[in-house]
């Protein structure tokens, strides 16, 4: 059994639907299972369309109309024939939003977000199930919120193994002895039948969920670059291609902010011994990255930018600041706010951390330390992190740019700079 995830921007139109199917006629066989995630940029529609309705702004219905005119666009150049089931799906999971909108909204913001957004999802593996159907591509689709169990954490629901390797087992290995299975990323369910979410971008993590449970031989992950690259290409001109890559080192990657896979994907294949692959959907015959145990070090120095960094230092207000005895009131606070802290320092008398700059929560996270710390800032720092790090490749990031924070561990280096000259 094989699973393959497709993203957004694989399938943000009829022509990347198209491409998927070719993809699938080229390598599929019964055995596979695809994970789809929305279309484009739905998601983001989505969640701008949660707020507005949270917050009874006028251009909820704008927003809708958006969301139907786009997917109306690739049913009509996927399916021509009107007639076809497709289409009154696709209308029946838009309803599922305007039930929601029609009523205020009385329940908690991520609990409605939930609701809405995981609509994305459905969507785009509906319209794909059908169009790999119309081509000969046989396939069964599968309501992910059936199998992916979770708790009640809503927009960061966190799986239930055991109930949800259960149900994969239960019928997938089955189905798939047949025909294709295509389902969705990103959702899950609650044993209440409450959909949830698993956090944003967290279709990579469902298809690794589907690899560990049924166990999988291999997972395929097929994005708009080549394979995992040493740098962001955003970034850095000379960006190499790491052709093997430890589970490892594919960890720390993600977990230091490497555009690549989301960091909770790596670890339930690691469990079960899953080879993950990354491949091109553009360019499906070259490149990629394997993913799975190996001895060797990764040899390429791997980079990693973050902008629009936030330096939050908390000092004492009297002097009987003991760092030890405040981190866990400190921590609780970043929780509180949703703050995921990218690189931390302590001394005896302050705890800096620097943090993704996300605007209002982030100001409403340093009102909430005021009431017990002193709290500097400094805004506008990036944060380099560089994996297998030497002198030179330190020296090739730190042009014009001067050191602030600074820790160094026998793989990694992080670097937390400004640019010279400002502020
Ligand atoms: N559609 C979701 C998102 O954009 C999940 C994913 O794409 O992985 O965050
Ligand atoms: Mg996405």
């Amino acid at each position: 059994m094989h699973v393959f995830k497709f993203g957004g921007a694989s399938v943000k139109d009829a022509n990347g639907v198209i491409n998927l199917g070719n993809i699938l006629t080229k390598y599929a066989d019964k055995n596979l299972l695809i994970v789809v995630s929305a279309m484009g940029k739905t998601t983001d529609l989505l969640e701008e369309l949660t707020q507005s309705y949270f917050q009874q702004k006028e251009n909820s219905a704008a927003l809708l109309q958006q969301l139907k005119t786009y997917h109306s666009d690739v049913l009509r150049a996927l399916f021509p024939d009107e007639n076809h089931p497709v289409y009154n799906q696709v209308a029946n999971l838009i309803v599922e939003i305007e039930w929601v909108l029609e009523e205020p909204p009385m329940d908690d913001y991520d609990y409605l977000y939930d609701q809405i957004v995981a609509v994305g999802e459905l969507l785009s593996s509906t319209i794909v199930s059908h169009h790999l159907n119309a081509r000969g591509l046989k396939n069964q689709w599968l309501d992910a919120r059936s199998y992916i169990i979770t708790d009640n954490t809503h927009r960061e629901a966190r799986v239930n193994w055991e109930i949800t390797e259960c149900r994969v087992q239960q019928d997938i290995p089955a189905i798939l002895a047949k025909e294709m299975v295509v389902t969705q990323g990103f959702i899950g369910s609650t044993s209440e039948n409450f959909t949830t979410t698993l956090g944003r971008d967290g279709s990579d993590y469902s298809a690794a969920i589907f690899a560990a449970c049924l166990p999988a031989d291999d997972i395929t992950i097929w994005k708009d670059v080549p394979g995992v690259l040493n740098a962001d290409p955003k970034w850095f001109d000379e960006t190499q291609l790491i052709p093997e890559l430890s589970y490892l080192d594919a960890i720390e990657l993600a977990y230091y902010g490497a555009n690549i896979i989301h960091p909770k994907t790596i670890k339930p294949l690691q469990n079960k011994d899953i080879a993950l692959y990354v491949k091109s959907f553009i360019d499906t015959e070259n490149g990629g990255t394997q993913i799975r145990t190996t001895k060797e070090a990764l040899p390429i120095p791997s980079f990693i930018f973050k902008i629009n960094q936030v330096l939050i230092s908390i000092l004492p207000k009297d002097f009987s600041f003991i760092v030890e005895d405040n981190l866990s009131d400190i921590f609780n606070r970043f929780h509180r706010y949703r703050i995921k802290v990218n690189m931390m320092h302590n001394s005896a008398v302050s705890f800096s951390v620097s943090v993704d700059d996300t605007g209002d929560n982030i100001n409403e996270l340093l009102r909430d330390l005021q009431e017990r710390y002193a709290v500097q800032e400094q805004r506008g720092l990036e944060l380099i992190t560089i994996r297998h790090y030497n002198n030179q490749t330190i020296a090739r990031v730190l042009v014009e740019k001067e050191i602030i924070m600074e820790l160094k561990d026998s793989y990694t280096c992080q670097l937390l700079v400004k640019k010279q000259g400002m502020g």
